[in-house]
């Protein structure tokens, strides 16, 4: 067995070396999240704030939407770095984005990368359009926290227990609570643990709390899910929508759990979860199982994503949309 510690050359050092003279050279950085934030976004953007916090540096994090962070995130160590966008400073000495697949990502903030003499990506994205001047983007990572955490050991940064738990709080959300990730996703894991986070409450309020709407949703929803046997090269599309409607006050979090459940279908090896937009529209997410490429997929609809993780935006209507969605997946 090896094991691989954390002093071993990283394949990123290159870039790491780049982002480190950047970030040391930097008096001011602001920090971009992607839009409508999931705890890898926030975990990452927060960790790297409180690392540069703790080195003089002065730090903004900031998402462009929706206006509140999602509940279940409330419990973060360095919110206190959190602004509300319009009041991001218009030029930092570095502006970074995490877990960004591309400039749209995050936003109307996107306006503050064009103005900064330095943009620095870090990312895990496979369809990233490395879209800063330093680029780290590493597919295989478990998530954008463990990408930081490989910085952080490169950088020098001790990963104490504030750290520990933003970057945690992106890899269980990012691995489907550890069903996917290889042995040093399980090695990072056991690190951060032993700082003394509780891992438990962690998962539990970033993953299994939802409020009891959830469940009447959910019957909505799931009751009118379609199964497509022949779609995908005979492999299958299963697929449900949620509307407006369906969704009273619910919040991202029991929007976003719904895809999860749909993947689970045997009889299919993609799902869809058509979710519709306050502004008209549809915001689809995609799963596979195994063979099919969704990342492919949804850059040819005009998004991007993970190899079995996807997702993109349609403005047409919902046939027409799981119609543009049997061909592309072909
Ligand atoms: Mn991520």
């Amino acid at each position: 067995m090896t094991f691989t510690a954390p002093t071993d050359i990283d394949p990123h050092s290159a870039g790491f070396v780049r982002v480190a003279q950047a970030l040391d050279a930097a008096r001011t950085v602001t920090i971009l999240c992607h839009v409508e934030p999931d705890a890898d976004t926030i975990g990452s953007g927060l960790a790297l704030g409180i690392a540069l916090e703790r080195r003089g540096v002065s730090v903004q994090v900031s998402f462009s939407r929706p206006v509140d962070l999602p509940r279940s995130m409330a419990g973060f160590p360095g919110l206190h770095l959190l602004v509300p966008p319009a009041e991001v400073r218009a030029i930092a000495d570095v502006v970074v984005a995490v877990d960004a697949g591309s400039e749209g990502r995050v936003g109307e903030l996107a306006d503050r990368l064009s103005g900064a003499p330095v943009t620095v990506v870090l990312d895990h994205h496979r369809s990233n359009s490395e879209f800063g001047s330093i680029n780290v983007v590493d597919e295989s990572a478990a998530s954008t926290t463990a990408l930081v955490a490989r910085f952080f050991d490169f950088w020098g940064t001790v990963i104490d227990r504030d750290l520990a738990y933003c970057l945690y709080a992106g890899l269980v959300t990012d691995t489907g609570s550890f069903r996917w990730g290889g042995s040093s996703t399980h090695e990072l894991a056991a690190r951060l643990l032993a700082t003394g986070i509780d891992g438990d409450a962690m998962a539990r309020q970033l993953l299994d709390t939802h409020p009891f709407g959830w469940l009447p949703m959910l019957s909505t929803v799931l009751g009118s899910a379609t199964l497509i046997d022949d779609a995908a090269d005979g492999r299958g599309l299963v697929y449900a929508v949620i509307r407006r409607r369906d969704v009273g006050e619910l919040r991202s979090e029991e929007i976003e759990s719904v895809v999860d459940i749909v993947r689970t279908t045997a009889e299919a090896e993609v799902a869809a979860v058509l979710k519709e937009s306050v502004t008209g529209g549809w915001s689809v997410s995609l799963r596979s199982k195994c063979d099919v490429d969704v990342s492919a997929v949804a850059e040819r609809l005009g998004g991007g994503g993970h190899r079995r993780s996807a997702g993109y935006i349609s403005t047409e209507s919902s046939e027409e949309t799981v119609a543009a969605l049997v061909t592309a997946l072909g």
